[in-house]
């Protein structure tokens, strides 16, 4: 089945789990989430930031409603990262059950605003609205952005935020950057805030930049009030590293024989997420809502 994110999020919420959002650009990385949230019966989202958007092109989504749409399993087509009313319109268009409006680098007020623009265009299509409050990290090998310097979610503002925009989902910043991390850094989340923030609002909290943290600190994330893991250098890593492997190994250039291993060390990567978030079989609780 295909779902807009509140309904996603509603429900992970009410059973204590977070949902891995998967940046999938291509189809070996959309039958990768897929296939194995089929196989475990888990909820996944799929999602794809704007370069991966224009890279798939509008007619790629067909494919990916057409394959996902009468699964058992529950999925959103997520836009990660749109920075404009037009890329958000662009993907309502192309058939995504969700947009994300990243108006995290404006000012306060200006972000508010333009959240609400996408918002009330995205609702008259059933579509859902994650914002974004304070700058996620960039560790500048990654295609999603992010600032040098993490400019923490203030609690203080995300009642507001919410109320004002009618955002479905937050996105937050507690110290998490975009990438993988240079060798010897430790990133520090801040729970303490993320502890503030889910005191102060009930709206579900999604991580940023969950590849390469440690599992304890996104576990502990979790269990506080985190029900959207976003995670795409680890998949694309363990993918590239497999190609990588087999070619330079056997000069083997058929995609079967490449691609196909390549998608199997990606699942076992999902695989982990989901364990991680304790998603891992919990298709049945929307089986449960009918
Ligand atoms: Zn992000």
């Amino acid at each position: 089945m295909l779902l807009n994110l509140r309904d996603m999020l509603a429900v992970a919420k009410k059973h204590g789990f977070a949902i891995g959002a998967f940046n999938t650009s291509d189809l070996a990385l959309v039958r990768a989430v897929v296939e194995q949230a089929e196989e475990t019966q888990t909820p996944a989202i799929l999602q794809f930031a704007p370069g991966e958007f224009k890279y798939a092109t509008p007619w790629f989504f067909r494919y990916v409603r057409e394959r996902v749409k009468d699964s058992p399993v529950p999925f959103a087509l997520h836009l990660d990262h749109g920075k404009t009313v037009e890329e958000c319109a662009a993907a309502i268009q192309a058939g995504f059950t969700s947009v994300m409006i990243d108006g995290s680098l404006l000012p306060y007020e200006e972000n508010k605003a333009l959240t609400r623009q996408v918002t009330e265009l995205a609702h008259l299509f059933d579509v859902s609205v994650e914002g974004e409050l304070g700058t996620i990290g960039t560790m500048g090998n990654s295609d999603e952005g992010g600032v040098k310097d993490v400019l923490y979610t203030d609690p203080a503002q995300v009642v507001d935020f919410v109320q004002a925009t009618g955002c479905d989902a937050l996105a937050v910043a507690i110290g998490t950057a975009h990438g993988i991390y240079p060798e010897g850094f430790k990133p520090q989340l801040r729970l303490d805030i993320l502890q503030k923030i889910h005191e102060a609002s009930d709206t579900a909290l999604v991580l940023h930049g969950g590849s390469d943290n440690p599992d304890e600190e996104i576990r502990r994330a979790c269990a506080i009030g985190i029900h959207k893991v976003n995670i795409s250098s680890d998949i694309k890593q363990v993918f590239f590293c497999k190609i990588h492997e087999i070619y330079t190994g056997t000069g083997n250039f058929m995609p079967p024989q490449v691609f196909g291993p390549a998608i199997l060390e990606v699942r076992k990567t999902v695989q982990e997420k989901m364990d991680l978030f304790g998603s891992t079989g919990k298709a049945v609780c929307w089986r449960m809502l009918d």
